[in-house]
């Protein structure tokens, strides 16, 4: 298959300057791991009541995880953890191709990029991982992980 489809400009864009790049000092931290591929983050998350009010990460990994934890932390700055989770739910239609109308949802935004990677099974848990470190983070992450991703 083409790898070529993976590569959505806004997704290079995002491995070459990750937004939200740092640590919040003394914020929540969560370490996120996908042997699979060898990623690696380290979330900071800002939550205040129950609105996710600032949201950093480091890490090294492939371009998929790396510009998927940008433009994850981009997406859920400033939503409720209820949003945040909404919007996971939906990201995680969009990638593992569970839901034929996720790459029309327009509220995904620019994370629509990411529908190629439905395409490529092995590569879901890249897109998935910094969503998984953020569901830790925010306190609403605790069931287990999904099968499908194992
Ligand atoms: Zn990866």
């Amino acid at each position: 298959m083409d790898l070529g489809a993976l590569y959505e400009e806004v997704i290079l864009d995002h491995n070459r300057s990750p937004r939200n790049w740092g640590e919040i000092p003394g914020a929540r931290r969560v370490d996120g791991r996908n042997p699979l591929c060898g990623d690696r983050i380290s979330l900071s998350v800002q939550v205040d009541g129950d609105v996710i009010t600032d949201i950093r990460f480091t890490g090294e990994g492939c371009a998929i995880s790396k510009a998927s934890a940008s433009m994850m932390t981009q997406a859920i700055k400033g939503k409720t953890r209820q949003e945040a989770e909404s919007l996971f739910e939906r990201f995680h239609d969009l990638v593992t191709g569970q839901s034929s109308a996720a790459p029309a949802d327009k509220s995904l935004g620019s994370l629509r990029a990411f529908a190629g990677v439905a395409r490529f099974p092995t590569r879901v848990k890249c897109a998935t991982m910094a969503w998984h470190a953020m569901k830790e983070a925010t306190g609403f992450g605790l069931q287990a992980p999904e099968k499908d991703e194992a």
